[in-house]
């Protein structure tokens, strides 16, 4: 039995027994009267009820007499539905973070091909504002007839290669469509822009180093002819040494673009954070006795050098992107100029290597691209001096591995300047360094 079941019973007791104490018509009158009361307090219930109903985030009225029983469970559940669409959303708002964040671009499609969804990266990939685009078919936003033709014939087994040009950009992305659910489709576009470029150059690059290795070695082969051909008592002895030497030449070539195609292989494909304190001094002692050699006395030399600045890397490194300095001083400065080379500390406290030459210099428009590997500004005197046309590209990656910054400045018949500018936190202190610190004459 109920709360009003109860009153009910209670009010007809009492009433009857006072119907029996003060007679039937007061009995009636009081249990017309309670029960008047009693719609009076439900109205004034349901009034609280029909409050909350409007707000039913609220807890329910403290007490509304039967109605407790109602509202309780009625609101325990409703808090559990609330508290199961939180999660819900939770995890709907995680899904599409985590398709937001995906490098790739992602869109969803209807059966008619219409745009549901799609995050930043497509958005940007395809061209697409969210706010506008959403429920227009894909064929009228991305137009490539390729693409369209992609699409609809409904083969999707291989990915499409789309050059997808926008203003300002040109990308290659590669487009993959599958199938989810019933008449819903995700397509994902990755950007192969890089990877594409990255191919080229590979492509360029051997390109390029067959091309260079072509030359001395079809030179090469020619007098190998030649001496094959021709019997012994038919050149003279000076025209054989001639010939000995061209070949050595070529040979001498060949062997040193070999030496710096692994030299920059090795500097790509290691890590290059061993470093240890390097005695630069001695470093460039070596590299200076090279360039002198290479010289023959053809140049003047000065040195401004500071032997107690050393600092951490790679020796072999530093030495390779050195020398290569050095040795360009010399093979791009006519007979008589002037080679300085500059080792010191700077103001800021980072280590300043220097090669100023009086030499041919470089044209303004060169400059940015010398690089660039096997670019050459004046290609004739790079071949005659037996350049490789990988010296720049060497010295670069060092200086990178180094977080040290290269920099060319040049004007054309007046001179080069080339310099590398190691950070102050490289500079080692003099007690790090081991005991082959030498100091240079
Ligand atoms: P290369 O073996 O041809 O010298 P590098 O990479 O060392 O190759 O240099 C690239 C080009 O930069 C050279 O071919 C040359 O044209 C130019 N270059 C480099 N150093 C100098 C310099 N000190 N003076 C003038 N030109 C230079």
């Amino acid at each position: 039995m109920n709360k009003t079941h109860s009153t009910l019973l209670i009010l007809a007791v009492g009433a009857w027994l006072l119907g029996l104490w003060l007679g039937p018509t007061t009995g009636w009158a009081i249990f017309a009267l309670g029960l008047l009361l009693m719609v009076l307090i439900s109205g004034h219930q349901l009034q609280q009820i029909n409050r909350w109903v409007r707000n039913v985030h609220q807890p329910p009225p403290a007490s509304v007499g039967p109605w407790d029983h109602i509202l309780a469970p009625i609101y325990r559940q409703l808090k559990q539905n609330r508290l199961q669409i939180h999660q819900l959303k939770s995890q709907v708002d995680a899904i599409i973070m985590a398709a937001e964040a995906l490098p790739d671009g992602t869109l969803t499609l209807d059966e008619d091909f219409r745009i549901q969804w799609c995050n930043q990266t497509a958005s940007a990939h395809l061209g697409l504002n969210l706010a506008t685009d959403r429920n227009h078919p894909i064929f009228h936003i991305v137009r490539h007839p390729e693409f369209i033709h992609y699409v609809q014939s409904k083969k999707w087994d291989d990915s499409l290669l789309l050059q997808n040009h926008q203003p300002g950009q040109q990308r290659s992305l590669l487009i993959h469509i599958s199938q989810y659910g019933i008449g819903q489709y995700i397509l994902v576009s990755r950007d192969i822009t890089q990877l594409e470029r990255l191919e080229r150059a590979r492509k360029d690059f051997v390109a390029n180093v067959s091309h260079e290795l072509r030359t001395p070695l079809t030179v090469l082969y020619g007098f190998i002819e030649t001496l094959h051909e021709t019997s012994l008592d038919e050149l003279d002895q000076a025209q054989r040494q001639e010939y000995l030497r061209l070949m050595m030449e070529q040979a001498e070539h060949m062997r040193a673009l070999v030496s710096d195609l692994l030299t920059l292989s090795a500097l790509e494909s290691t890590p290059g954070n061993e470093h240890v304190p390097v005695a630069v001094g001695s470093v460039l002692q070596q590299a200076i006795q090279q360039g002198q050699a290479l010289s023959q006395g053809r140049h003047h030399f000065h040195m401004e050098i500071d032997d107690g600045l050393n600092i951490m890397g790679a020796e072999t490194e530093l030495s390779s992107a050195f020398s290569n300095l050095i040795n360009n001083a010399v093979r791009y400065t006519p007979k008589g100029g002037k080679i300085t080379i500059y080792w010191q500390q700077t103001a800021a406290g980072e280590a300043l290597f220097k090669v100023k030459d009086s030499g041919i210099g470089i044209a303004p428009e060169d400059i940015p691209r010398l690089t660039e590997r096997f670019y050459r500004a004046d290609r004739a005197r790079s071949r005659a001096t037996g350049g490789t046309g990988l010296g720049l590209a060497i010295a670069k990656h060092v200086a990178a591995r180094h977080q040290a910054h290269l920099a060319i400045h040049s004007e054309l018949n007046q001179g080069s300047c080339f310099s590398l500018r190691f950070p102050a936190h490289h500079v080692a202190h003099t007690t790090q360094l081991g005991p082959t610190a030498t100091p240079i004459d």
